[in-house]
Order: structure tokens, then sequence, then C-alpha cells
């Protein structure tokens, strides 16, 4: 798609200022292609330059990890923490810990952070950080002495007003635990709502492990919904076994559909009798194994070695692993065997070539900053249960995320509509998440 005359400048500047960071070109125009419109309707926005100060991040922290390995080997690491957009509240935002981190990720993932915050309705401004650490195949020790050299950096900068740091890729209940641990020690504060994704004993939120992949689904739900369709009977692949994708699972079985594939970096496990949930959840929870070994125990299922799970035929397709995993032909085939709908479980999984064919094919698609606004959604619900120092049960956050997420689709379905691309969700996930960030910084003035 080409851009808008009006942000063409906009977006060159942004090259230029950040060179090399293709992941968050690809982020940054993916929104500018959508502004034009606004621009026409607010032309104050494009006086007051929102669009170039929202391109540029309030504040980037970068720092020396140094941590000792089991064998007394000294190692060296970078952390990262991007505060990019404060308008609508305390910087929010999880860390990743994957050698492929550098700061052109933390930036795509952050800036996407602004929007898909806004969207969710609660007052939570935009962020991310990591770590190029990769957590795999570390011991339990390890991992713990990262997370702690991590946080002696990490602690000067957050904080329950300030910036709330969560898990993404590679950061889960695990590292979280680690990390409040050590933050409480620096601070000698018992500060609940300065790290989200916590462990329900010590002031975690019921439904935040579930939730990016609850969310998502439920935002399919309602993109079906409006097609007078549903998740009974469908078939999916959910790319990915983390997290988000185990999740996904659990919710797309309960609402009736069968998830037939799953996958890893090393391969695809097809189950067309559909995924044992126990399963999942024991290999990758707790064991922390690879999905082949998912074969040892359920025979009928296959092993793909380097396989590409999008081969797989499917009616609705999760991509639950990470950035730019459906390309342009991944896309084409998933339409050519009968893809009706794409939920975006992780942040920015689809290519701009292979958003462009799911939209001329009239694929339902949910974009990520949308579809997987659940996680973060939730992470605001943990955040509100610690500041009124309250915990919530199981149903009652699990209807909270339910509503955010039907509200989050009816605002992009709207703000869609409204700006002359009615059914395009990219559009209006873009939109309708920058209206809001937009008027708050016009009414902070310059700053
Ligand atoms: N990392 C998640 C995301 O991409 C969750 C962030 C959070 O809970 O703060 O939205």
């Amino acid at each position: 798609m080409a851009l808008p005359e009006r942000v063409q400048s906009i977006y060159q500047d942004v090259i230029k200022r950040n060179p090399g960071e293709a992941e968050f070109h690809q982020a940054v125009k993916e929104v500018l292609e959508c502004l034009g419109p606004v621009l026409v309707k607010y032309p104050e926005f494009a006086e007051a330059k929102v669009i170039e100060r929202i391109c540029e991040p309030e504040r980037q922290t970068i720092f020396r990890v140094p941590w000792q390995d089991d064998r007394g080997q000294v190692q060296i690491n970078r952390g990262f923490r991007v505060q990019f957009n404060s308008a609508l509240g305390p910087y929010k935002g999880g860390l990743r810990f994957h050698p492929s981190v550098y700061l052109g990720i933390i930036k795509f993932l952050g800036f996407e952070q602004i929007f898909k915050n806004s969207l969710t309705g609660l007052p939570i401004g935009g962020a991310k950080g990591g770590s190029d650490f990769d957590p795999k195949g570390k011991s339990d020790n390890e991992v713990m002495r990262f997370c702690q050299s991590f946080m002696i950096e990490l602690w000067r900068i957050i904080g329950e007003h300030t910036d709330v740091p969560a898990g993404d890729i590679g950061v889960g209940a695990r590292e979280i635990g680690f990390l409040f641990g050590q933050y409480k020690r620096l601070t000698s504060k018992f500060e609940a709502g300065v790290l989200t994704g916590k462990g329900l004993v010590y002031g975690g939120s019921q439904v935040r492990t579930e939730a990016t992949g609850y969310g998502c689904t439920y935002f399919v739900e309602e993109m079906l919904k409006a097609k007078g369709n549903g998740f009974m009977g469908k078939k999916a692949v959910v790319s990915g076994s983390g997290n988000v994708a185990i999740y996904t699972l659990e919710k797309i079985h309960q609402l009736g559909g069968k998830v037939v594939a799953m996958s890893d970096s090393h391969g695809v496990v097809v189950d067309e009798d559909g995924f044992n949930l126990e399963t999942v959840k024991q290999l990758k929870e707790v064991d922390r194994r690879r999905i082949k070994d998912y074969c040892d125990i359920h025979k009928q299922a296959k092993y793909i070695d380097g396989g590409n799970i999008w081969d797989v035929p499917c009616d609705v397709a999760m991509p639950s692993a990470t950035q730019n995993e459906i390309s342009g032909n991944d896309a084409r085939t998933l339409v050519k065997n009968g893809c009706i709908a794409v939920g975006e479980g992780a942040n920015m999984p689809t290519t701009p070539d292979g958003v462009q064919v799911f939209l001329a094919a009239g694929v339902l698609f949910g974009p990520g900053k949308a579809a997987n606004a659940g996680g973060v959604a939730t992470s605001a619900l943990e955040m509100q249960q610690n500041a009124g120092r309250d915990a919530w049960g199981f149903e009652e956050t699990d209807a909270k995320l339910h509503q955010i997420m039907k509200n989050v689709y009816q605002h992009c379905s709207d703000a869609a509509e409204e700006f002359g691309s009615p059914g395009n969700l990219v559009v209006g996930a873009n939109i309708g998440g920058f209206i809001k960030v937009a008027r708050a910084m016009i009414a902070h003035g310059l700053v």
C-alpha cells in the first residue's frame, strides 16, 4: 500500500533517524499508511506534529547485564527498556528475552504497544524492553542470576506509577518472580503494581496466564460472529507452542473448534484428532521440552522436521509465535486451502505482503495490536487489583477480559467504517488506537 503524501516525509525521517531497524520501520509504516483520512478530519494533529512525536520514543535505556553461568564463566548481555509514550498512563509493556533482540525489535514492539494499550480502553502508556539473553537451555539458577543483574539496572526507571513491565517471549512466571524479588530487595518495598504477570500467591491476577490466548480467541469469535459464524466445528492451526499458543488451544477447544497443528522453531506437529491440552501444558510449561516430544505420547500425531505450519489446511489460522512468520506466499497457501479467518496472537506475525493477500481475499483479519490486546488488558486489571489491594476470582476476571475484547473488536470495526474502510480491522485498529493517544498528547501541550 502506498503511503499518503502527507506522511511520506515523516516515514523517510523515521528511516533516517533509526537506521538498520527494519522491524521498527515496518511497524511505523503500517500505522502511517492508515492515518491519511485522520489528518483530513483532525488537521490539529498535523499542526501539533503528533505523528512525528509519536514516532520518537520519550526515553530509551540500554544497559550492560553481566552475569555468571553455572561453570563460573562471565557472560555479558545487553538490556533494553524503551519508554515510548506515556500520554494515556504509566508506560506498560512486556520484556522479551531472546537472542534476536536488538533495539529495532524493542522499538517495534514498544511502538505497537502504544496503540494496543490505547485500544484496551484502560489507562496505560506504551513501552517494551528485554535482552538478547536466551533462557533456552539455561538452568533456573542461571536465569535467576541473569534476572537479578538485569533488575539492578532496571529498578531505577520503573515503578507502579512510572513504568510497569511484564512478560513476552522468554519471560514467564519464573522470570517475573526473580525480577520482582530483586526489585523488592533493592527498594525495600513490596510494590506489587511494579510488574504484572506475577504468581497468584504474591499479587498476580487470575486469568493473566491465559489472557493473550483467550483474548485472541474471543476476538476471532467476534469476527466470525459478525458473519453469522463461530468456532464450532472449525479446524484451526496455531503456530508456536508457548504461552499464547497454549491458551489459544484451550479456548478454541472450549468453543467447539479443533486445533490440528502447533509448532516450534524446529518443526511442526500435526494431530488431526485435535491437540491434547494437558500434554502440551506438561511438555512446555513444566518440562520445558520441544513440541516434537508430543508425538512420543500421542502416536497418531506426526512431526514434520523443519516443516511450514501454514501448509497445513485449516479454517482459522492463529499465528502465535513471533514477528513476520507468515509471508505473502504462506498467506496465499492459507487462502488457497480455504482459510477464512486469521487472529494474530503474536506481535506483527504477518508480513505486509501477507496482510494484503488476506485483505484482498476477504479473509477476516484480526491484527495483533487488537487481537492480542487481552494480555496487556489483563495486566492492567492486575494493576487495578494491586492498587485496590484486592484479588478477583477467575470467572469475574475472565468476564472482564471477554468484555474488553468485544469492545476492542467493536472499536476497530466502528473506526474502520467511520474512516472509509468498512471491515478492514488493520485500518480500524491503527486509527482507533491512534486518535485517543493523539487527543491526550494535544491536551498535554508540547511535551
Ligand atoms: N507482552 C505482551 C504484549 O505484547 C503483554 C504486555 C504486558 O502485559 O504488559 O502485549
